[in-house]
């Protein structure tokens, strides 16, 4: 027998976040709508990696990454580039990411990353499971390669976290690269297996298969811009065909989300790391499952389509018009780790990263607002705990525990 009072829910966002909280609100017997201007499936949850990156604790703070900055600024092969004209709006954002780059705050955000992480598969499954899309996913692990001893044992701190948080992993060698990927040169020295970890084949599809079950059972669907949030329950939201009302609202707009909070007063640091994708035919011996290239700051994800190529990080906000110059440089740079590579470029993308200089999202309700709640900043991992994040929001609502220490989450943290 279902307890929970039904409510009047507004999910304001649609991507990989706002579709999974959804279905968990929806779970539990109210009646949601999600506000989302976009197709499903488009935006920044469609274009990247596809990685359910169970692994993937480390923060981009980390001990060191401040003095290798201006390297990486210099290097027109670099994982990092500014727009500088976007600085002057960046600087609370750069400062709370330089203040989170010492060992002792890099592990801290790494266990509060991990916590999620732990609760990621679970959540996923239940949704993929709910919305029949296991045809979308590939459960064979995620490989990340090192080129010499000397570059693996740069990762040594790192490796030491992912340890200490209890991330699954194996250390293999050059053989055991060769094994579990025939299609990689053999150039690598090192690396390190994931076998836990997912590839989605499709990211966008899966979002949209998503949306599609929300839809079937019930869920409605603004397509609007949410403008205005107001009221202090119910609430009102208004949209350019007009406005709704709802007991609960969920800002769920990825790096979008900062500007929705500031309507009720409340501020956080939350911006936009932009990435880009280039998608290029599979090699002649398609990959088994997403490798990350560590010299060059990239991943190569086999998907349905071919094999998607994703680079660094650009701070620029999200108004900016995308430069794909960087992200097709790497097309030729990365050619020689790949046997029987293909060149062709098939599509380019753009995406907004929604991240946190801590790399830790918010989960919580806004403070002085009951009922508004937030769940935004997954950052470099926010596809792999879109269903935790959306399924503890689920569980504030109910009321019930969400068997995981929530301060790490707080907006006031
Ligand atoms: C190159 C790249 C590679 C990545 N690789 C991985 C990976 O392998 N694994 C991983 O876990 N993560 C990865 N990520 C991160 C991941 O893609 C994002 O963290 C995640 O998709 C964010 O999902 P979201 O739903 O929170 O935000 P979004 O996908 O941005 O969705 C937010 C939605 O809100 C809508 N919106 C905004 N404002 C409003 C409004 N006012 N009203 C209504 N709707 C609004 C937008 O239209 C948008 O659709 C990668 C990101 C990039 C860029």
């Amino acid at each position: 027998m279902n307890s929970i009072e039904p409510k009047r829910i507004a999910v304001v966002g649609g991507g990989i976040t706002g579709v999974s909280t959804a279905l968990f609100l929806q779970s539990d017997g109210h009646a949601v709508t999600i506000f989302e201007p976009d197709e499903f499936g488009t935006g920044t949850s469609s274009g990247n990696a596809g990685v359910i990156s169970l692994g993937s604790c480390i923060p981009t703070a980390m001990p060191g990454i401040p003095a290798r900055v201006p390297g990486m600024l210099l290097d027109p092969y670099g994982p990092l580039a500014i727009r500088w004209g976007y600085l002057p709006k960046l600087t609370p954002w750069l400062l709370g990411f330089l203040m989170n780059c010492t060992p002792s705050r890099a592990r801290k955000n790494a266990t509060a990353k991990a916590a999620l992480l732990d609760r990621a598969h679970a959540a996923y499954d239940m949704l993929i499971h709910q919305a029949d899309a296991e045809d979308l996913v590939s459960r064979r692990g995620m490989l990340k390669v090192y080129e010499s001893e000397a570059s693996f044992a740069r990762a040594k701190f790192e490796i030491e976290v992912m340890q200490h948080t209890g991330r699954r992993f194996d250390i293999v060698s050059g053989d055991e690269i060769r094994q579990l990927e025939p299609g990689l040169a053999p150039i690598f020295a090192r690396g390190l297996f994931f076998d836990d970890n997912s590839g989605i084949l499709d990211p966008g599809k899966l979002v949209a298969r998503f949306a599609e079950t929300f839809v079937a059972q019930g869920g409605k669907v603004v397509e609007r811009h949410a403008k205005n949030l107001s009221g202090d329950g119910p609430y009102s939201i208004s949209t350019d065909s007009g406005e709704e009302e709802a007991d609960i609202i969920v800002i769920a707009a990825g790096s979008w989300s900062s500007r929705l909070a500031r309507q009720f007063g409340t501020r956080i640091l939350l911006d936009a790391e932009r990435g880009y994708h280039v998608m290029l035919p599979h090699p002649e011996t398609p990959l088994n499952r997403p490798v990350a290239l560590t010299a060059h700051s990239v991943f190569l994800s086999p998907m349905d389509d071919g094999m998607r190529l994703t680079t660094g990080v650009e701070l620029g906000g999200n108004e900016a018009p995308p430069d794909y110059t960087r992200v097709r440089r790497m097309i030729s740079r990365i050619a020689g780790s790949v046997n029987g590579f293909r060149s062709e470029e098939q599509s380019v993308w753009l995406g907004f990263r929604p991240s946190t200089p801590n790399g830790v999202p918010f989960i919580d309700e806004l403070p002085g607002h009951p009922n508004v709640y937030i769940a935004a900043g997954g950052g470099h991992v926010g596809m792999t705990m879109a269903p935790i994040s959306g399924r503890i929001i689920s569980d504030l609502v109910a009321g019930r525990d969400p068997d995981i220490d929530l301060a790490p989450y707080r907006v006031n943290r």
